[in-house]
């Protein structure tokens, strides 16, 4: 039973009724190999040929039967893409001797700063820079932590800063702007709410003295969580802005000076800054999380208000995020104060506790064989997050699913917000085993347990992909990522390669060879996903047959 080991703490399954369903998921005898589905070398060799719109076929079909296994070599080609920050990756994979280790947490010299930073992939750019700190310990003793905050570092088990934690922190609390990068799943929320918190020091009745930027409700809410939970013994007021609490402040003025900390979308800030319902004058903490998304095109105009009705001269701004193409970056540095660039790991990369896949699948239903197969094969070890690039095909693939006997669901923005609420909750516990999402699901949030990311539909920019694959992966776990591929979808292939050699996973020699896909076609994708046909695999007579068969029993 080893599909109920791998959802980890939460997850309660009723073993006697769900029995069906788990038998599906149990290992079977070889079953026929399905023709599409290509994962292993010798067969993509021999799928070169078919899909000669890599233009050196030959080549690497040579390479591939010659060399079996790549190392995660550096391309020689010229890398067009956000990833490419070879100078600054230089000396990246440089071991610090183990022995030094002692000396340099004590960080007394810049050569020991300079070290650790090494160690832990830290890399910063910019002015007077604050030293990192290395143990939780030290927030008490040179800092001078409130002991609460301690307690809840210790209750929530958090026993070592990660590196963005070590590095972000005593920047923040130095004063300082920040733009920070670092892989999914790195902690990057405690970053900014332990100097936030420290800062705040004790709820006062002025109003909002910090305020955070989520694109999407669900991430909003999961920080909100993350904040109550690190707030306990203390008296601090949070609120999360929904339609309902803004309703409440309009009604009741003096709840405006009730809050000490504000969580939002842009679109619902933005909705109660134009009815006068919020005061955002006395905002000192500015946070974009996810920040190169919030500084999109769809969400820019949202942004820009926020940022005008924070009028406060000492106001800090934060920018987080897995990804901050270099666009992104110098528009930041438009409206940031002297602010330090930190990133950790490698630039845009995927996180390295990921095993990433591309897998062919030739035309569209292969997708649906290939997930098919390994529901049979008993590889599709829940919980599971499918992305697709649309709603309609959100849609779709759960009616498809629902036939194959897992417990399957699909979240997507037409859906109630209590019912996203709940499919999160449900997932979360281990309810649902195989989520089907959009791209609403693909930021942000913390799924602790998942085991395995499927990009059913090719993810529109490598930002795409690696938040997405990021939803496995996560606080040091492993996870597997597998990525589908049309032919349509080849042109944009070397993407997603590049994204893989730089986060350390083995890639064949044809697919580093592959042409990078030119910008404008990188713009172009990421404006209109690829057409795609219609998720249909069963014919109507199939769906009853199989529908009344499950409800027999
Ligand atoms: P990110 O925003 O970088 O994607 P999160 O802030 O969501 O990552 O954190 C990912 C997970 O790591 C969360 O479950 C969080 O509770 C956990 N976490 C954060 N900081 C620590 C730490 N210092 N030690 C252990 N776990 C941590
Ligand atoms: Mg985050």
């Amino acid at each position: 039973m080893d599909l109920f080991h791998v959802l980890g703490s939460g997850a309660r399954f009723d073993k006697k009724r769900f029995n069906d369903d788990i038998s599906l998921f149990e290992p079977q005898k070889q079953k026929k190999p399905v023709k599409n589905v290509v994962n292993d070398q010798e067969t993509q060799a021999s799928l070169l040929q078919e899909i000669d719109f890599f233009h050196n076929s030959k080549s690497a079909i040579i390479e591939t039967l010659g060399k079996k296994q790549l190392p995660n070599e550096r391309s020689t080609g010229n890398n067009e893409d956000d990833t490419d920050d070879s100078d600054e990756n230089e000396g990246e994979n440089e071991i610090v001797d183990q022995d030094e280790s002692t000396e340099l947490n004590s960080l007394n010299t810049q050569d020991n700063v300079k070290k650790f930073r090494k160690r832990y992939r830290i890399r910063v750019y910019g002015t007077d820079i604050p030293n990192p700190f290395h143990s939780f310990s030290d927030l008490h003793n040179k800092y001078e932590f409130q002991p609460y905050l301690c307690k809840n570092l210790d209750s929530a088990g958090y026993k070592q800063p990660t590196p963005i934690q070590m590095q972000a922190i005593p920047i923040i609390l130095h004063g300082r702007d920040v733009m920070a990068m670092a892989p999914t799943g790195s902690g990057k929320t405690l970053a900014y709410i332990l100097p936030i918190l420290h800062d705040l020091n004790s709820h006062k009745k002025i109003g909002y003295r910090a305020l955070i930027i989520s694109p999407t409700r669900e991430l909003a809410k999961q920080i909100y969580i993350e904040f109550k939970k690190m707030c306990v013994g203390k008296k601090f007021k949070i609120c999360l802005l929904t339609k309902a609490t803004a309703a409440t402040q309009a009604q009741d003025p003096h709840l405006k000076q009730k809050f000490d900390i504000l969580i939002s979308t842009p679109l619902r800030l933005v909705h109660a800054i134009s009815q006068d319902n919020i005061d955002l004058k006395n905002v000192q903490h500015l946070v974009l999380d996810e920040a190169d998304k919030l500084l999109e095109l769809g969400f820019l105009d949202q942004t820009d208000e926020i940022f005008a009705a924070c009028s406060n001269v000492k106001l800090q701004k934060y920018l987080f995020s897995a990804t901050l193409p270099s666009g992104v970056e110098s528009l930041a540095n438009n409206f940031m104060k002297d602010p330090i660039r930190i990133v950790v790991g490698l630039k845009n990369a995927a996180t390295e506790t990921i095993k990433q896949q591309l897998i062919y699948v030739g035309e569209e239903n292969g997708k649906l064989t290939a997930i098919r197969q390994m529901i049979q094969e008993g590889r599709l070890k829940p919980p599971v997050l499918i992305f697709v690039q649309s709603i309609e095909r959100a849609k779709e693939l759960f009616h498809e699913l629902i036939y194959d006997g897992i417990n399957v669901d699909v979240i997507h923005a037409e859906r109630t917000k209590a019912q996203r609420d709940s499919i999160v909750l449900n997932f979360r516990q281990g309810k649902i085993w195989v989520l089907i999402a959009t791209e609403l699901m693909a930021r942000g949030i913390d799924f602790k347990g998942v085991n395995l990311v499927i990009n059913y539909d090719f993810p529109q920019s490598i930002q795409s992909y690696i938040h997405r694959i990021g939803r496995t992966g996560r606080a040091g776990k492993s996870g597997e990522a597998i990525t589908y591929y049309t032919k349509d979808d080849a042109p944009y292939l070397k993407s997603i390669v590049n994204v893989m050699k730089d986060s350390g996973c083995e890639v064949p020699n044809w697919m580093l060879e592959l042409k990078n896909p030119s910008k404008e076609s990188k713009q172009q994708l990421r404006k209109k996903p690829i057409k795609r046909k219609t998720i249909d695999t069963r014919s109507n007579y199939d769906k009853k047959k199989i529908k009344r068969k499950r409800y027999e029993f």
